[in-house]
């Protein structure tokens, strides 16, 4: 060993990897590892964890063997090193028994420096034989957050590796991760026998990153917005489900953003293709699922959007932390429901207790993180353990950037505090908002905080905003989380010394996202009932006129939301005319022309500003739909079959049918109507419609009498349209 740790660390540098310098910590870390200690290393993705293992494992003597949980990185990182020409081997489940053994051979042989291995091959017996007869020179265990059930990514396997260990020759262990909570550290620690370890650790702050959480109210209108404000830009869009992975893609080529999905339901071949279009700039955005994005190295990702929130801040922290690695912009936007926090509750429901309970805890960290309005470098920073007066945000945070509302907390953090005390320091913030709260639940009286003097001393807030107080004072060291036993709330020195001596504190102002979502959302319908009525007016009037001109009536042009719809956007050119409800290509090209000429005209009398606000289509899910309905109807199958394909009632169709119809499509519905209907009753209900001034079904239902039913009613209405209108 000696010889090795006096070796030219550098001059290897250069030789097997090319590199001139050591990067961070990478240095200190290697040398701690040559000269036999065990090591621990926490640095963020992409700092160059694996360099740590890899140069001194091609310079000792032996075999290092590399736990890594990811098969698909293992045979990438093997290729790497031997294109260093640096011999390496893996071992896992994908291979056959002749290739397993040669490498095993290999190894034996000592014609190996790296033998990566899944944990699932480490746990066999054969292997630990094996071990024994090889010549390991450390072990790596990489990934090593897997170890722990409160970690994001929770391997049972890994908690085996010490055990595995203790059965072959002593050799130095080194720990690698990139997300690591004190509490996930002190479990890994603990479960690897590696509590007086040395830690390596690199700050996370990833100063070029801006952080934001919007409300999730529109998010397809806002994500396209904010992708067109970004044009030509690299970005990943993630979204928890395959499905909506496949819409959302959709949803960006339908307005004009080059987009490809990515998920783990894609054959390899697709997916490959897909990641390769996106390194290689042929399109500029994946939407994904977090399936997407290890291992891949694209340097100048310029945003990170989530369209549903993450499972954990983990996840958040690594997902964004693929947007700008070159140093240069990275705009990590988040949209966030509270309603997404509950879904993902629920799917986790048939997973073992204590999983469960992890899981949610590390929801409920996200949602109060997303929630809060305290700087987003500080919280997540916090939570990973790292002292926030050491991160400067300078401003690249939304939090920081628009300032919340604070007030004045002296007298709320000070019964806190007392509350924290009071319950002996043995509760969580749950508990502990309900005594000051006065709730009096089980929990509250068997533990008898009912008598405690904080008990109902603030009432009049709201548990959200008792939570969200609780939350800040944590991350301002008042209270501290206890690592031993999740969720109990401790007193810190700080905080016996504010109890002490109380002093005037400001707190960021509770902002219910619930609320402002709902306020969000009603603004666009509030916009659509506001339209151009002079406008509408003019158009409806010219809608008259062209009726006539044609001899039909006037709904059979435009109906009315399509008109509303043309006063309050002013479209003046055919692409925006098939964006208006009601109205596909075929409509607009037949019949927008003259209302084209008058909603220009209006415009340039006007000086009306057009709106540039973005027109979001809807995307291919329904096109599909659509498409199927009038693939059916081609063929001559019975409506009522055509509604059970897809699980819609026979009432349903007919809407379905006569959107495709108003649109601009023609549907020849004869086939069906002569199956089931008289032939004078199809007439007589033709020539109502020829001649009605509206198209409402219940004024048909009224005039037609008992003789048709509304069903029949609305099915030659459909046919009306597409004869006369079409
Ligand atoms: P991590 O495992 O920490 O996420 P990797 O080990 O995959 O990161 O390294 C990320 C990238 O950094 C790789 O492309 C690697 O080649 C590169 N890298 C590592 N160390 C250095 C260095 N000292 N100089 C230059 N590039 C480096
Ligand atoms: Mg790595
Ligand atoms: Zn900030």
């Amino acid at each position: 060993m000696e010889v090795l740790t006096d070796i030219n660390l550098k001059g290897a540098l250069k030789k097997y990897f090319g590199f001139d310098e050591f990067r961070g910590k990478q240095e200190a870390v290697i040398k701690n590892l040559l000269a036999g200690n065990d090591t621990f290393v926490i640095m963020p993705t992409g700092a160059g964890k694996s360099l740590c293992y890899q140069l001194p494992a091609t310079i000792m003597e032996g075999t290092a063997l590399v736990i890594s949980p990811l098969i698909a990185l293992m045979k990438n990182q093997v290729d790497q090193l031997n294109s260093h020409g640096i011999e390496a081997g893996f071992l896992n489940s994908s291979m056959n028994r002749a290739e397993y053994d040669a490498v095993k051979q290999k190894a034996i042989n000592q014609e190996l420096k790296l033998l990566y291995v899944a944990p699932e091959s480490l746990v066999k017996d054969e292997f630990i034989e094996f071990l024994n007869q090889a010549n390991i020179s450390f072990v790596a265990v990489d990934e090593a957050h897997c170890i722990s059930e409160w970690g994001h990514d929770f391997r049972p396997e890994y908690r085996r590796i010490r055990e595995i260990l203790n059965r072959i020759r002593n050799v130095p262990i080194i720990a690698l991760t990139a997300t690591a909570t004190p509490k996930v550290q002190l479990d890994i620690r603990a479960n690897l026998r590696m509590m007086e370890t040395p830690l390596f650790i690199t700050s996370f702050n990833r100063k070029n990153l801006y952080y934001e959480v919007r409300p999730k109210s529109n998010p397809n209108q806002q994500i396209i917005q904010f992708i067109k404000q970004n044009m030509d830009k690299s970005g990943i869009v993630y979204c928890l489900s395959r499905r909506k992975v496949e819409e959302i893609a959709e949803l960006l080529k339908v307005n004009g953003i080059t987009a490809v999905p990515y998920h783990a339901g894609l054959d390899p071949a697709t997916r490959t293709r897909h990641q390769d279009m996106f390194l290689n700039e042929e399109i500029n955005v994946v939407v994904a699922t977090i399936a997407f994005g290890m291992g891949i190295d694209k340097p100048d990702v310029r945003f990170v959007i989530h369209y549903d929130v993450p499972k954990s801040i983990e996840s958040f922290y690594q997902e964004t932390g693929r947007g700008g690695r070159d140093g240069l912009e990275g705009n990590c936007l988040l949209f966030y429901d509270y309603n997404d926090i509950v879904k993902l509750e629920k799917f986790m429901k048939d997973k073992p207790v204590s999983e469960r309970e992890s899981g949610k805890l590390l929801l409920y960290e996200m949602a109060s993180f997303c929630e809060s309005g305290v700087c987003r470098r500080k919280s997540m920073f916090h939570y990973f353990g790292e002292h926030f007066d050491e991160v400067n945000c300078n401003g690249m945070c939304d939090n920081c950037r628009n300032p919340k509302e604070t007030f004045q907390a002296r007298d709320l953090v000070f019964l806190a505090l007392q509350c924290a005390r009071e319950v002996q320091e043995k509760f969580g913030i749950s508990h502990m908002v309900n005594v000051v709260r006065g709730i009096n639940n089980q929990q509250v009286t068997i533990n008898e905080h009912h008598l405690l003097p904080s008990f109902g001393k603030a009432n009049h807030l709201k548990e959200k905003e008792w939570k969200s107080i609780f939350s800040q004072i944590i991350i301002q060291d008042f209270l501290i989380k206890d690592i031993d036993d999740y969720g109990v709330i401790k007193l810190s020195e700080k905080g016996r010394d504010f109890l002490n001596k109380p002093y005037d504190l400001d707190l960021v102002k509770f902002r219910d996202y619930e609320e402002i979502k709902q306020k969000q959302e009603q603004i666009p319908t509030e916009n659509f009932k506001t339209y151009d009525e002079v406008l509408f007016e003019k158009l409806r009037k010219l809608r008259r006129e062209k009726a006539k001109e044609l001899g039909k009536p006037p709904y059979i042009l435009f109906q009315d939301p399509s008109l509303e719809e043309m006063a309050t956007k002013y479209p003046i050119t055919i692409d925006e005319f098939t964006n208006l409800v009601g109205v596909g290509r075929g409509k607009a090209e037949k019949y927008a022309r003259p209302f084209m000429k008058l909603i220009k005209e209006y415009v340039e009398e006007n000086e009306i500003e057009r709106t540039t606000e973005v027109v979001v289509k809807s995307a291919a899910k329904r096109s599909m739909v659509k498409l199927f309905f009038i693939q059916q109807v081609d063929r001559k199958t019975p409506l009522p079959e055509i509604a059970s394909a897809k699980g819609i009632s026979y009432g349903e169709l007919l809407d379905e049918l006569e959107q495709i119809i108003y649109s601009g499509t023609k549907l020849n519905l004869d086939y069906y109507i002569k199956e089931e209907m008289d032939e004078d009753l199809v007439e007589d209900i033709m020539d109502y419609f020829m001649h009605s001034e509206t198209d409402s079904l219940d004024d048909a239902e009224k005039e037609l009498g008992g003789d048709a039913t509304r069903e029949e009613i609305q099915l030659i209405r459909a046919k009306f349209m597409s004869e006369v209108a079409n």
